[in-house]
């Protein structure tokens, strides 16, 4: 299917967060959240062929600690020896 392979493409792993009626059509439009983190990555509609990828650094720099940061600080090891 072109429009899952777009999606994909765009917005990559994701999980429906919620469905609203599309603005420009009224079919469905389909708002996605990462699977994991829960931030909302974008939305699309398939009738209108559109998809839009919501653009948020600010919630990335806000991620828990378990999502990646530990292994940051491997590569760091004076920023741990710093506060020990
Ligand atoms: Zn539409």
């Amino acid at each position: 299917m072109y429009f899952e392979s777009l999606l994909d493409a765009v917005l990559g792993e994701r999980q429906i967060f919620h469905i609203i009626e599309c603005p420009v059509c009224g079919l469905e439009e389909i708002y996605y959240e990462h699977c994991v983190t829960k931030r909302l990555i974008g939305r699309a509609c398939r009738n209108c062929n559109f998809v839009q990828k919501f653009e948020n650094r600010k919630s990335e720099a806000s991620l828990k600690p378990n999502s990646g940061c530990t292994l940051k600080l491997d590569h760091f090891p004076y920023l741990k020896n710093r506060k020990a």
